[in-house]
């Protein structure tokens, strides 16, 4: 006797795919197309960067390959619509590397927290953890496995670095999370991860915080994953969406590029 509450009936994947193939299932694309001008993180001296995607052509139906093109990819790990891993951070030095997460926290609901018109008025606006328990009260509480994705309007940015990184001589001004918020959602919420639509999963100003980059920090520090530059969270509801994350299985990688999709039920 199974005290399951999913339904282990073989109909549930068909039901899948016939409401996919229907249009009753949408399939909502959060990925950022990669490109060698999709917006990367530019950490500021004396730190290094990362090198930006690129395509370096190896044949295209030419000399050293007639029948065929092929290229090689150069990249670094974070860089486009990626997932962070929990040794990408020193607080998760000792987890999971982007290989071995496993499979079943990268499939889950997605919770989508709406500011964009608080980011509107300020874009060094901070989730705190008042405004995910105001989410919950009128959604519900935020449940196991969940992804909690924060709605900004940032992804109509990004297809330019400028705008994306939004910086001053004060810095980078684009909205996140708090430090406390962030301690908060990595110690008491049972979420698998935390997602934006910005550069990274923590706010442009976060290296003043204490701890400098609480997401990172208290995140990847609890097994915990970011997902950053997500687009088309506006065609999300608030909950009843599945996310499905797909990173590359980089062995000792600390994050992937990756395609995230939503599955979104049109009937409701
Ligand atoms: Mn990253």
């Amino acid at each position: 006797m199974t005290t399951s509450s999913v339904s282990t009936d073989a109909t549930v994947l068909v039901d899948l795919v016939a409401g996919i193939a229907s249009g009753d299932l949408d399939v909502v694309d959060l990925t950022n197309p990669l490109s060698s001008t999709t917006p990367a993180l530019r950490l500021p001296a004396p730190f290094a960067n990362l090198i930006d995607f690129s395509l370096e052509e190896v044949s295209a139906y030419n000399e050293p390959g007639p029948f065929w093109r092929h290229n090689n990819i150069h990249t670094g790990e974070h860089i486009g619509t990626h997932i962070d891993a929990p040794v990408h951070w020193i607080s998760g030095r000792d987890g999971h590397d982007v290989s071995q997460i496993p499979l079943p926290r990268l499939i889950g609901t997605a919770s989508v927290i709406d500011v964009s018109a608080e980011v509107e008025q300020n874009p060094d606006f901070l989730l705190e953890i008042e405004h995910v328990q105001a989410w919950e009260r009128e959604n519900g509480e935020l449940t196991a496995g969940t992804w909690l994705l924060l709605r900004t309007g940032w992804d109509r940015f990004a297809n330019s670095q400028e705008q994306f990184l939004n910086v001053d001589e004060n810095g980078s001004h684009t909205p996140g999370v708090s430090a406390e918020c962030a301690k908060w959602l990595a110690e008491e919420t049972p979420i698998s991860g935390f997602g934006s639509e910005t550069v990274g999963i923590d706010a442009g100003n976060a290296g003043a915080f204490d701890p400098p980059f609480p997401m990172h920090y208290h995140l990847l520090g609890h097994d915990k994953y970011g997902i950053t530059s997500l687009q088309n969270l506006d065609k999300l509801p608030a909950t009843g969406s599945v996310l499905i994350v797909s990173p590359l299985p980089i062995v000792g990688g600390t994050g992937s590029p990756a395609r995230v999709i939503a599955l979104v039920d049109r009937r409701q």
